[in-house]
């Protein structure tokens, strides 16, 4: 058996959190006050149907404890932890959406039940209904015959008709806290004997987000590979994270949507979910904030992508398409991220075709430019900046060379300017200055010296933005129309 249906709770004393709805309920219980219909809206795993089953026994158990508590050991509480008890009906929405069903529930649920006191009906995913089965749900609920209660369970309570809302009272389950399923996965491990650290099972915790069940599955998967170690939690989860999270940052600074939802992807396929990146991406904006704290622009453009994304993540459980919001994010967070090439004679939508042309195929050679064809120009170095950029593969080197800007190109040496002490400094180390000596060889056919120095006027946060007036900021529809090759002239005649 699972740890799940082993562990699951039997009682609302051992039910991990939800209080509100617990003690509402039991006292309803107490003092025969129960309602005909209840709606529990939460997200998955936070004991929604657990409660429903606990309230079915309540309203049922021969020798309930104070009257509040199943004693599950009479032949009703027995029957309904065996899944037994014809009684209690479950019906699970998602695969039973049709009228048929309900249609049924109507038929029958006049008949007096036939081993317990009441009729309990649990209907699972209730949203999934269909608009004719809500309509016929609606009649039932409207009078309900005595013996019958009702307790519809949603992930999405904002897909529930107002007319089956306005007949049930309403609980909101929320997600479980951290320390309350970690004390809870602590519970279980020791009761099943297994070696574990608590720091894993706070990792684990904090993974499931609030879900208990999948905390408790994951405990399961874990236990059946050895002890629970947290180093072991976070490479089975393939949380070896910051290396993801360093390239992820670097894309949005250098303005590639497309790279950034590849990795996304990628991030995906291994069996991360969205919303547990998100979260992870998000601590690392924030621990990049303090880092960057001196820098009033690097904290600027760092604050934004917190913004960007945490909007993002609010919007992922209203979004019907739950990639939606961080796709949308990323496109917002490279539209203004980083200064644009500052080449004003070719129009903004070509250099963007142009610098995704040659982001893409990274390995094909840029034809260095020949010797033959006269003296390096700083003209040129400005024009084919990107293409350096583009020719470093460390995140971190890239990074730091985007803050800076080729000034002055002087007897074999190149002056390049930035805004931040910190990202210059990086440049100025002699490894990395290889790795960029390296690139603008690619991209020139030529060795240049570098000089690394410190603009002495720090720039405003608002002054890249003030930058260019006249190449306007694309807006986020235009960038995903762009990064997703949308036609959008249609809609401009
Ligand atoms: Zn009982």
């Amino acid at each position: 058996m699972s740890f799940y249906l082993k562990y699951r709770p039997q009682n609302f004393a051992s039910l991990v959190g939800q209080d509100h709805a617990k003690k509402t309920i039991q006292n309803a219980l107490k003092s025969h006050t129960l309602s005909h219909a209840y709606l529990f809206c939460g997200p998955r795993g936070t004991g929604k149907t657990s409660m429903a089953r606990i309230l079915a026994k309540g309203l049922n158990c021969e020798k309930p404890i104070n009257e509040i508590e199943p004693c599950n050991q009479c032949n009703i509480c027995t029957s309904i932890n065996a899944g037994k008890l014809v009684d209690l009906i479950e019906i699970d929405a998602a695969s039973n959406r049709g009228i048929d069903e309900i249609r049924e529930l109507r038929e029958k649920i006049v008949f007096a039940p036939s081993q317990a006191k009441t009729k309990v009906y649990i209907i699972d995913e209730v949203h999934m209904l269909t608009k004719e089965a809500f309509n016929a749900l609606l009649k039932t609920l409207e009078e309900p015959p005595s013996h019958a209660y009702f307790v519809l369970a949603t992930t999405e309570a904002h897909k529930i008709p107002e007319t089956i809302i306005s007949r049930c009272q309403q609980f909101t389950f929320s997600r479980i806290s951290v320390s309350d399923t970690s004390r809870r996965l602590q519970e279980i491990a020791e009761n099943e004997g297994a070696v574990y650290e608590k720091e894993a099972l706070d990792l684990i915790a904090k993974l499931s987000a609030g879900g208990l069940r999948d905390a408790i599955g994951l405990l399961e998967q874990m236990m059946t590979v050895g002890d629970v170690t947290a180093e072991k939690v976070s490479e089975s989860l393939g949380l070896t994270g910051s290396e993801h999270l360093e390239k992820f940052f670097a894309y949005l600074l250098e303005r590639k949507a497309l790279k950034a939802i590849e990795l996304l992807n990628q991030i995906k396929s291994k069996g991360k979910s969205t919303a547990q990146f998100l979260r992870e991406l998000i601590s690392h904006f924030r621990e990049q904030m303090l880092i960057n704290l001196g820098n009033s622009k690097d904290t600027q453009i760092i604050l934004d992508f917190i913004e960007t994304f945490t909007t993002a993540k609010q919007q992922m459980d209203l979004s019907p398409i739950p990639e939606l919001p961080i796709e949308i994010a990323i496109i917002k967070a490279c539209g203004f991220a980083v200064e644009k090439p500052k080449d004003e004679t070719v129009p903004q939508s070509a250099q963007k075709k142009e610098k995704e042309a040659s982001a893409v195929p990274a390995e094909k050679p840029v034809t260095p430019k020949q010797e033959s064809q006269g003296e390096l120009q700083m003209e040129q170095i400005k024009k084919d900046w990107h293409r350096v950029l583009e020719a470093i593969d460390t995140p971190f080197i890239k990074m730091s060379l985007l803050d800076g800007e080729p000034i002055r190109y002087e007897g074999g040496i190149l002056t390049i300017s930035f805004a931040s002490s910190a990202y210059m400094e990086k440049v100025n180390n002699a490894a990395n200055q290889a790795v960029v000596q390296k690139a603008l060889e690619k991209v020139f056919g030529k060795k240049l010296s570098l000089n690394p120095e410190l603009r002495k006027v720090n720039l405003s946060p608002l002054t890249r933005k003030k930058e260019a007036p006249d190449t306007k900021v694309p807006g986020a529809v235009e960038m995903a129309a762009e990064v997703f090759g949308i036609k959008q002239d249609q809609n401009q005649t």
